[in-house]
């Protein structure tokens, strides 16, 4: 997909090429039809609705339950690594069996004002404003232009006020694909002249965002990042790819959870998922072409003056740099992988559902067979169940699953049922009126 006409180059004013202040004015007049929707759109603008509250909630449970370490098997990373000339990582500071060493968190450029992409989590013990503060000493970085964030997850957006706050600046903006429905707003990105006139009020509200749409290209001294929707993990999940240049050639791919290093990302929508990593698939394969064409060119045209960097010796593939776990040396090889791997488990489920036979599973007994070994219950009821219920979705879809639903029992079973409902975010409860046969085993019997 080649970028679009949006360009969004640090400070430039976008009133002409973008429908920032266009959206903004349209929120203000569906929020002044009646004093219930005025109402309503107070609250969203304080952050105070349902879905903010379930967000907070949902964080607040992960914290209780999961331990603050990385998972065994996980290499340890340092809390700031350069990893090329334009790229430097700083980890959050929130290592979980979810997050595996922290949510990876990229300064982008090589000039004194970059790019952040993701915030962290925005808690205290995590450190980060200290860490990301650190990091913009050590490499001589004055100011950001703003923090691009991949998607609304808490470990990626919860922590804007503390970049915020770390940089001294309470009108940083944070771009993100706004979800309206949920709540968030749309504002307009603001310029120079308007920073000026400013008065101090305008501080940015903490779900106040910089819309994002495919193709809108972020520039800086140094890197050109051009946003990829991705969706499948997150609704709202944008990649960023990271144009190459003349000297390093491929394009580098900023994954956010798409890809993960160390473990398989969840997802809440299998199809858009699949369909976000053959795109991927297909950055990586374009950008893989490029850099060996690259290749051949300098190896019949050198004069033994090139530039002995790191990034023009030792990169021969396009690297993925994931929201979590070690940069991905080889993007394309992930991609594919992970693509098999969905095939891989799709067949497992299928393989131990026909093991229930007619009777089938509920969608618990069969995440549990298949991930109880390998995972904590934690793990299990947060990410596993989705993944499952995902999966089961699309194979009653295609016809090699069918669904039983149970008639409703007592008022015993039935109360028990919201019980589990509720401490499992309603995935348990589900499942225990919800079973899943496989049609391939009813043939057999
Ligand atoms: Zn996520």
């Amino acid at each position: 997909m080649t970028p679009r006409d949006r360009e969004i180059s640090p400070l430039a004013p976008q009133s002409h090429s973008s429908g920032f202040i266009r959206e903004e004015a349209k929120e203000e007049d569906a929020s002044s039809s009646s004093s219930k929707s005025s109402m309503k759109s107070t609250l969203i603008h304080l952050g105070l609705n349902r879905y903010f509250f379930f967000e907070t909630v949902a964080n607040a449970f992960i914290t209780l339950f999961t331990s603050s370490k990385q998972p065994r098997g996980v290499p340890t990373l340092p809390r700031i690594s350069k990893l090329s000339k334009n790229v430097v990582r700083i980890l959050g500071g929130n290592p979980s069996p979810l997050t595996l060493q922290g949510t990876n968190t990229y300064l982008v450029g090589s000039g004194e004002i970059r790019w952040l992409i993701d915030a962290g989590d925005g808690r205290k013990r995590c450190q980060y404003g200290n860490a990301l503060r650190l990091a913009m000493r050590e490499h001589k970085v004055k100011r950001l232009h703003g923090i691009l964030l991949t998607h609304w997850h808490p470990d990626h957006a919860f922590g804007v006020d503390v970049v915020r706050k770390a940089c001294g600046d309470a009108r940083l903006q944070a771009f993100k694909m706004v979800r309206k429905e949920k709540g968030e707003m749309a504002v307009a990105r603001r310029t120079e002249e308007e920073d000026e006139n400013e008065d101090g009020q305008g501080k940015e509200k903490r779900r106040h965002y910089v819309d994002i749409r495919d193709g809108d290209v972020f520039k800086c001294v140094g890197a050109t990042l051009v946003a990829m929707h991705t969706p499948g993990h997150a609704e709202d999940h944008v990649c960023f790819r990271l144009l190459g240049d003349e000297e390093d050639g491929g394009d580098a791919v900023f994954a956010g959870d798409c890809l993960m290093n160390g473990s398989t990302a969840e997802f809440e929508d299998l199809s858009a998922y699949s369909m976000s990593l053959g795109r991927l698939l297909e950055a990586f394969t374009r950008s893989n072409e490029k850099l060996s064409s690259m290749k051949s060119n300098n190896k019949s045209g050198s004069n033994g003056e090139r530039e002995d960097t790191t990034t023009t010796t030792t990169i021969q593939r396009a690297r993925c740099y994931p929201s979590h776990g070690d940069v991905i040396s080889d993007g394309e090889r992930l991609t594919q992988a992970y693509l098999k791997h969905r095939i891989s488990r799709e067949k497992q489920f299928l393989r131990e559902l026909t093991k229930f036979g007619q009777r089938g599973a509920t969608l618990w007994e069969l995440t549990r067979r298949v991930y109880g070994d390998i995972v904590g219950i934690v793990v299990l009821l947060m990410s596993c169940l989705k993944i499952t219920k995902q999966h089961l979705e699309k194979m009653s879809k295609d016809g090699t699953v069918s669904v039983k639903r149970k008639e409703s029992g007592n008022v015993f079973t039935t109360a028990l049922s919201y019980l589990l409902a509720i401490l499992s975010f309603g995935f348990f409860g589900a499942s225990t009126k919800t079973r899943y046969v496989a049609v391939i085993s009813n043939k057999h019997d």
